[in-house]
C-alpha cells in the first residue's frame, strides 16, 4: 500500500474524492477497517482533512494528465461531514477556476444520506445547480434493521432512518439523479428497498459485494 495518503483517485473513469474519514456510521459492511484503509493500492487515511486548496490541486493535477467522465465525493467517511467544503470546491468547478476541470463535468455523492441531520440544515437545497447525482446508501425499509445495519452513533440511532427518508424525498427537488442503493447482504431485502425506491419516486440500484467499500 502507498504509504502517502490519497485524496484524489481513479476508479473506472471517475475521479473519486476522499476529503475525510469522519462517519456517523459503523456499517456491518464498511471495508475500510477490513481493509486497512487501502482501497486498491491508494491509502485513504487521511493524516489531516484537506482544505478546499488541497482539493483543487489534486484535482487539477489528475485532470492534467486525464480526462474523467465525473467527480465522485466517496472515499472513507462521509462527504457530507464535510458539506461546507465539498460545495466550496464545487462552486469553484462550476465557476471554471479549477484548471483543466470542466465546469459542466457530472458531479456525483455517494452518501450515507445523513446529511441534514449533520449539517443541521437542508443542504439539498444547497445542491441545486451544484451536484448531478446523489447515491444514497440505504439497504432497508425497516427503520430497526437501519439501526442493526449501519450501526449509527448514538446522535443518529432514533431519528437517523426517518431523517435519510426525508433526505431522499428534498433531494429529488434540487438533484437529477437521486439514487438509493442496497448492497447485496443476505439479510437484505433487495427488493422490498427497491419498492421504496420506487414509491418515493427516485431510481434504484443493487451492489454487489465487491462494492461494499463505495458506500
Ligand atoms: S460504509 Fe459509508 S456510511 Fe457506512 S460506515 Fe463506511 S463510510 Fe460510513
Amino acid at each position: 500500500m502507498n504509504t502517502k495518503y490519497t485524496i484524489a483517485y481513479e476508479y473506472h473513469n471517475s475521479l473519486y474524492l476522499n476529503i475525510t474519514n469522519r462517519c456517523p456510521n459503523l456499517c456491518v459492511f464498511c471495508i475500510k477497517n477490513k481493509w486497512n484503509m487501502d482501497y486498491r493500492g491508494y491509502n485513504l487515511k487521511l493524516l489531516k482533512e484537506p482544505s478546499v486548496e488541497d482539493i483543487k490541486v489534486d484535482v487539477e493535477k489528475n485532470f492534467l494528465n486525464k480526462k474523467y467522465d465525473e467527480i465522485v465525493f466517496c472515499g472513507y467517511g462521509e462527504p457530507t461531514m464535510r458539506w461546507d467544503t465539498a460545495k466550496e470546491f464545487i462552486m469553484a468547478v462550476r465557476s471554471g477556476s479549477v484548471k483543466s476541470v470542466p465546469p459542466k463535468i457530472r458531479i456525483r455523492i455517494n452518501t450515507n444520506g445523513l446529511g441534514n441531520l449533520i449539517n443541521k440544515r437542508d443542504i439539498t437545497l444547497e445542491m441545486k445547480g451544484l451536484v448531478d447525482a446523489l447515491h444514497i446508501s440505504l439497504n432497508t425499509r425497516s427503520r430497526e434493521q437501519w439501526v442493526k445495519l449501519m450501526q449509527p452513533f448514538n446522535d443518529y440511532r432514533d431519528n437517523g432512518f426517518d431523517s435519510v427518508i426525508d433526505f431522499i424525498k428534498r433531494a429529488k427537488g434540487s438533484v437529477k439523479e437521486v439514487i438509493v442503493t442496497a448492497v447485496e447482504l443476505e439479510e437484505v431485502d433487495i427488493k422490498a428497498v427497491e419498492n421504496l425506491a420506487n414509491s418515493l419516486g427516485v431510481g434504484f440500484r443493487r451492489r454487489p459485494l465487491l462494492d461494499y467499500e463505495e458506500a
